[in-house]
């Protein structure tokens, strides 16, 4: 499957080669931050399967141990994350996705913990109170 996306002016180009290896729903206080508050939806990916096929990211890490947050440095809009927990893996944000439909909703939802009232978690999904295995 091939899967194409970008940040909203378009700086940054991205591509996917690979199955997608997980979806999911991030309500932690950061991806809540980040996203506009409705928390962070993501799809999970090797980090050998996804290349910029148009400009470089910044990419900024609040501590040393961090995600690493890849954005466009001319509108931005956050596209994609790595962690040094996981550092095959890559996680991109499905709203920069040209086909954000190809999502289906997330499988998972983590960090439910610091979730509000306001917020919609799907019945069919698997809820962490942190993270998978913490
Ligand atoms: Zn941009
Ligand atoms: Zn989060």
């Amino acid at each position: 499957m091939t899967l194409t996306g970008g940040c909203h002016c378009e700086a940054l180009r991205f591509e996917i080669k690979g199955d997608v290896r997980m979806r999911a729903l991030c309500l932690c206080r950061t991806c809540q931050k980040i996203s506009g508050g409705a928390g962070n939806l993501f799809i999970g990916l090797m980090a050998d399967d996804f290349r910029y096929t148009r400009g470089e990211p910044r990419r900024f890490a609040k501590t040393a141990d961090a995600p690493t947050r890849e954005f466009c440095s001319e509108c931005g809009v956050h596209v994609a994350s790595r962690s040094p927990k996981a550092p095959a893996g890559l996680i991109v944000k499905v709203g920069a996705l040209d086909d954000p439909a190809v999502f289906e909703g997330p499988q998972m939802v983590f960090w439910a913990e610091e979730k509000h009232g306001f917020h919609l978690v799907p019945d069919n999904a698997k809820v962490f109170a942190r993270l998978p295995g913490r």
